[in-house]
């Protein structure tokens, strides 16, 4: 096995060698749960999907962790009295989670919520304070705050000196030391819920955010585990001062760190503060989840994903070739799954390289094609199998159960759709045969404008449906 993954602490392409043989921890910072999910956070979350897909395919036993903030500053601010916090953070997370299993980003091994993990909190700022890490604001509110000037590899991660760090933004400075210190702890202001308050030696309070993935990570993986994911815009100040809390509290933490690029939407970073903010509920709506999950993987991880019209008409046509082979493929009898080419896997082992994989995945389409117009279905076969075995890899399978509609309902919408669409090919053919060419066409523009593509061949006339 050889899978080399971009260190983002290293900046280095490195070989990847798991703690434990056969054995993988990953941690995957989680949304914070303040509003709906947008499309970078479905990148985000695709992206380790596809890397966890990968290194299990590969052999590896991935334990996956990705957590949810669902106590936060943002979380407290966007309540109200119609909808308290924890009722707005519940209700966002089940729209995350509808979110990934539209794209069928699989479940984590385990889902950790914050508030679930308030006592591990604690014990790591007890640690922090004992070992001249941390300390308790003396001004009474009940702040605790990482003393960035105690510990010489504060900002180890992304290569800068404290000296030149802006002030930390992440509470107001009550007793603060110095500017560059966060927060560990906030201490409970008037005005904020009792619900959103823990007691601890301190003072009551709740966790600062960079915290709870310290204490969460350490929980589920242990204090070494392989590798801490997550969007670039996390990677200062939150992962830094993860790594930091971290490490100076003794804890080897993440072998390997990765991030993954952002969504640019008309060649803008999105954020809602510019107004250009594209909810996923919007891309799922434009496109068949499956041609979204396409889309959203085709980019180089590491990569900026630029997304426009154009861009996601690309997508959806690209795929429907691929799809276009598989079906014609199946119904040629060509049904088996076999392996993924050694390009193919080559390319995903050299730091999850998705878009030269997709290349082999439609180079071999277009040589299955070639065999298929040629009869050829000695290499037709090989090449559907080879195609069913990469998309597997990637979570593209159209043809896979997780796929599948899975309702009783939408199968037997299904089959009675195809038993009245082939009563129209028989029709259509019939009046073929007597000539009547305004009758066969007109069946066809009627199916077309519902939504149905004919496509004949040398065993008869086949349907599907077009994007
Ligand atoms: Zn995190």
């Amino acid at each position: 096995m050889s899978i080399r993954l971009f260190d983002s602490k290293e900046q280095a392409v490195r070989a990847f060698i798991p703690r434990e043989s056969g054995r993988v921890g990953m941690y995957v910072c989680g949304p914070t749960v303040q509003s709906s999910p947008h499309v970078g956070h479905l990148r985000s979350a695709l992206v380790y999907d596809q890397l966890r897909r990968w290194l299990t395919h590969q052999g590896l036993a991935v334990t996956m962790v990705r957590n949810v903030t669902d106590i936060d500053d943002k979380v407290l601010d966007n309540a109200n009295a119609d909808e308290p916090w924890w009722a707005l953070a519940y209700r966002m997370e089940r729209e995350f989670n509808a979110a990934y299993s539209a794209l069928r980003i699989q479940a984590p091994t385990y889902e950790p919520r914050a508030t679930a993990s308030i006592p591990e909190m604690i014990a790591l700022i007890e640690r922090l304070i004992e070992r001249g890490h941390a300390y308790a604001s003396t001004d009474g509110s009940g702040d605790v705050y990482f003393d960035t000037h105690s510990f010489a590899a504060y900002g180890a991660l992304t290569n800068q000196g404290v000296d030149a760090m802006d002030a930390a933004a992440d509470a107001d400075p009550r007793g603060k030391k110095n500017p560059t210190d966060f927060a560990l702890w906030k201490g409970h202001k008037s005005g904020e819920p009792e619900s959103a308050s823990w007691s601890t030696p301190w003072g009551a309070g709740r966790p600062g955010w960079h915290i709870e993935c310290s204490a969460m990570a350490t929980k589920y993986l242990g204090s070494a585990f392989d590798i801490h994911g997550g969007g670039l815009d996390l990677r200062f100040p939150h992962h830094e001062n993860e790594l930091a809390q971290s490490a100076a509290a003794g804890d080897d933490f993440a072998g390997y760190w990765l991030h993954n690029g952002l969504v640019n939407i008309g060649g803008q970073k999105m954020s809602k503060s510019l107004g250009n903010s594209f909810f996923a509920a919007d891309l799922l709506a434009a496109q068949r989840p499956i041609v979204v999950r396409y889309f959203l993987g085709s980019a180089h991880y590491r990569s900026t994903l630029e997304l426009h019209e154009t861009a996601l008409a690309e997508a959806a046509s690209a795929f429907e070739r691929i799809e276009g082979f598989l079906s014609r493929a199946t119904r040629a009898g060509l049904t088996a799954t076999t392996t993924v080419p050694a390009a193919f896997a080559e390319a995903m082992d050299d730091d999850l390289g998705v878009p030269t994989a997709l290349a082999v995945v439609h180079d071999t389409v277009r040589a299955g094609n070639t065999a298929l117009d040629a009869t050829d279905s000695a290499n037709g076969a090989a090449a559907a199998g080879e195609v069913r075995a990469m998309l597997d890899a990637l979570g593209l399978n159209p043809e896979s159960p997780e796929w599948a509609d899975g309702s009783a309902a939408g199968d037997a919408a299904l089959g009675a759709l195809d038993t009245l669409i082939t009563s129209l090919l028989e029709a259509r053919a019939a009046a073929r045969a007597n000539k009547d060419f305004a009758t066969s066409d007109r069946i066809r523009d009627d199916l077309a404008a519902a939504g149905i593509t004919i496509e004949d061949t040398p065993d008869g006339a086949h349907w599907s449906f077009h994007g």
